[in-house]
């Protein structure tokens, strides 16, 4: 669904060509996924075909973890548009490219978003996490479940890994049933704190193995 608003006043511009009518023209698109990401979503190191390195995945409590892109150039705009200006038509553009990225997921694995603190959505009046994982449980056909919520309206920038950590868990809560197979859909990946603090808490309540599925990997320092 486009903004109407927003398409009335200022027609959509492609945000790698400047190609009118659409955010992110196909050629654009074409040329994020077909160039797939494939170092470790935490130490960078060249891992394939997924983004968890043997050692890293020794030292987290999931299972496996996809990374579809670094958040840079045209994917950085794409996902700022969509946080920061609710365009939903960016959302579509996201879930392409992390449908892309994702391989086959077999075997009975539900998609749960990371949730977004209450706060934001009301500010933002759009949940973008969410947003994109209800589009990619309706085509994969892979069922859809917002078993974690988080109060507070705090924002994770500026802070190192220990206060990430310490903010990730607070006001995390579990708020439908969890699945056993878990495949955890967040849109950034900073320093890793959030999605380690939802595993442990699905892996707590139920959960018996997690997936990790991120749109985006930006390093803390930029
Ligand atoms: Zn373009
Ligand atoms: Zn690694």
């Amino acid at each position: 669904m486009l903004d109407p608003l927003l398409s009335i006043f200022a027609p959509h511009i492609c945000l790698g060509c400047d190609r009118t009518g659409t955010l992110l023209c196909e050629t654009c698109k074409y040329d994020i996924i077909s160039e797939p990401n494939s170092q470790c979503l935490r130490c960078l190191t060249p891992t394939s075909p997924t983004n968890l390195c043997r050692k890293c995945a020794a030292s987290v409590q999931y299972d496996n973890a996809w990374c579809a892109s670094e958040r840079s150039g045209v994917l950085r705009s794409l996902i700022d548009s969509y946080k920061f200006h609710s365009a939903r038509e960016a959302g579509a553009h996201i879930t392409d490219i992390l449908d892309h990225a994702l391989p086959e997921i077999t075997g009975d694995f539900t998609i749960v978003p990371v949730p977004t603190a209450t706060a934001h959505v009301r500010s933002r009046g759009i949940d973008h996490t969410d947003y994109i994982a209800r589009s990619l449980s309706s085509r994969r056909g892979l069922p859809y479940i917002r078993a974690l919520g988080k109060t507070g309206s705090t924002t994770q920038h500026y802070l190192n890994r220990k206060e990430r950590l310490l903010q990730a868990s607070k006001g995390l809560f579990v708020r439908g049933k969890v699945p056993n197979k878990v495949l955890l859909i967040d849109d950034i990946y900073t320093t890793g704190a959030t999605v380690d603090v939802c595993t442990k808490k699905l892996l707590e309540n139920g959960a018996e193995q997690v997936y990790v599925a991120i749109v985006a990997r930006q390093m803390l320092d930029e």
